[in-house]
């Protein structure tokens, strides 16, 4: 028979790391299973803007951060023009191995399984996780933080989820695709686009200087379903950049970028807890998590450290609760359903209206749409904030945000 750990966590991504890492400071006995080693680096990497880091006391974890950060709504034919609209906000990119690093060293040295979970029992009492390779791990309450992905995870069906998508390369080219020291979050220009193209789902280039003659640019779609594809992004990428003469000239990494932006919010009665994307935690209306896993993390590994050592009597299914109410609120969810249903209102719109909903965001006070972002605003602040970019929007924008917009208006 396995010992019984308190919690047992899946995973070995930003999202276990996290939970981990906090679960570990309330001094509980954690067991971590993942199909690799929790060192080996991770595929992805993580853009926040600069304050969210700052707030969380881990901005010397960036590796890059940008103070000219600026977006492009504008076609050079209508009013807006080509100049970009300046953000006036910092941006950063996380050194991963560094993140990496420091969050291993808060889970101080427990013991990392290399284990690929297949199975999940619940006895009652506590939780069992089986392996692939017949082994068995037993918890009190077991964390799936195994991606979106997780099999083991219940949550409705609400049909299609809309991905985000994103080709991208970080490489050398004939001249520089932005200006030195910029970053670009969303240029969304249409030029290169030509009349059929127009009426496909829009996609706009998120791109950044990474010094010494090496930038990353890439082709995203923010959500779609089904999504666009990595060969169509690609296309429109260096249609892109030969719109302006630039050339690739070598690819030092591409990125392939796929995972769901409004997948619906799990059960909250099972007596499996998530963390992470499995917990449908990607904030719909952006796709950033990690700020959102520093910050939520600390609060559930103390609810939960609370209820094991106060209450001994209480089961998986218990404890899971228990965490789920700390991890989805009321606050959180609705503040999710709005989200998710500002995003299907986006995903309505053509690429004129995407434009213009998003040239009338950044109008909006910057704590305003800085703390849409990143999540951060209270439920009645987000609505405020939602009902003064209706009345901030055109019309043509307003009648997309109310009735959806699935035909363009002209
Ligand atoms: C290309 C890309 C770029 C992104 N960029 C950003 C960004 O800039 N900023 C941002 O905030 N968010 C970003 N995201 C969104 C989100 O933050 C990431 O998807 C993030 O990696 C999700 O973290 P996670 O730990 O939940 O899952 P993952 O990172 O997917 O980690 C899952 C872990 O679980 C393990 N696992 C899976 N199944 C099992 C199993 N059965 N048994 C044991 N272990 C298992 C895996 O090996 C892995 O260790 C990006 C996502 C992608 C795909």
């Amino acid at each position: 028979m396995t010992k019984c750990a308190d919690v047992l966590v899946l995973g070995a991504g930003p999202a276990a790391l996290c939970i981990v890492a906090e679960l570990v400071q309330q001094g509980l006995e954690v067991q971590a299973l993942a199909s690799h080693a929790p060192n080996r680096p991770w595929p992805n990497t993580y853009g926040i803007w600069a304050e969210e880091v700052e707030s969380l006391g881990m901005a010397s974890l960036l590796g890059h951060r940008w103070s000219n950060t600026v977006s492009f709504f504008g076609n050079g034919v209508d009013e807006d023009g080509l100049a970009p609209v300046q953000h006036h906000f910092d941006y950063g990119l996380f050194d991963q191995a560094a993140l990496q690093r420091a969050l291993l060293l808060k889970c101080g040295d427990i013991n990392w399984l290399v284990e690929t979970a297949e199975r999940i029992n619940f006895l009652g009492a506590n939780t069992e996780v089986c392996c692939r390779s017949g082994n068995t791990y037993r918890a009190r309450v077991v964390i799936d933080a195994s991606g979106h992905r997780s099999s083991f995870v219940r949550r409705p069906n609400h049909g299609p989820v809309a991905q985000q998508a994103a080709y991208g390369v970080v490489g050398r080219f004939s001249s520089p695709p932005v200006e030195s020291g910029q970053f670009v979050l969303m240029d969304f220009r249409p030029d290169h686009l030509t009349k059929a193209e127009l009426e496909e789902p829009p996609s706009f280039l998120y791109a950044m200087d990474f010094g010494e003659g090496v930038f990353f640019v890439e082709e995203t779609s923010l959500a779609c379903a089904p999504p666009l594809s990595w060969n169509k992004l690609k296309e429109r990428l260096y249609a892109r950049l030969q719109k302006r003469g630039i050339e690739i000239q070598e690819v030092l990494h591409e990125e392939n970028c796929l995972f769901p932006m409004n997948l619906p919010l799990p059960d909250r009665n099972q007596s499996l807890l998530a963390f992470g994307g499995s917990a449908s935690m990607v904030h719909p209306a952006s796709g950033y998590m990690v700020g959102a896993l520093l910050r939520r993390a600390p609060t559930l590994a103390k609810h939960l450290a609370k209820a094991i050592a106060i209450e001994p009597a209480l089961n998986s299914e218990d404890l899971a609760k228990r965490g789920w109410q700390v991890l989805w609120t009321p606050e959180l969810v609705q503040r999710h359903r709005l989200y998710q249903f500002g995003l299907s209102r986006l995903m309505s719109f053509d690429e004129t209206r995407l434009r213009s909903f998003f040239g009338t965001f950044f109008r909006l006070p910057r704590e305003d749409w800085s703390g849409f972002l990143a999540n951060t605003l209270p439920l009645t602040h987000l609505l405020i904030v939602m009902l003064r970019l209706f009345a901030m929007s055109p019309w043509k924008v307003r009648i997309g945000m109310i009735f959806g917009a699935s035909k363009p208006i002209s």
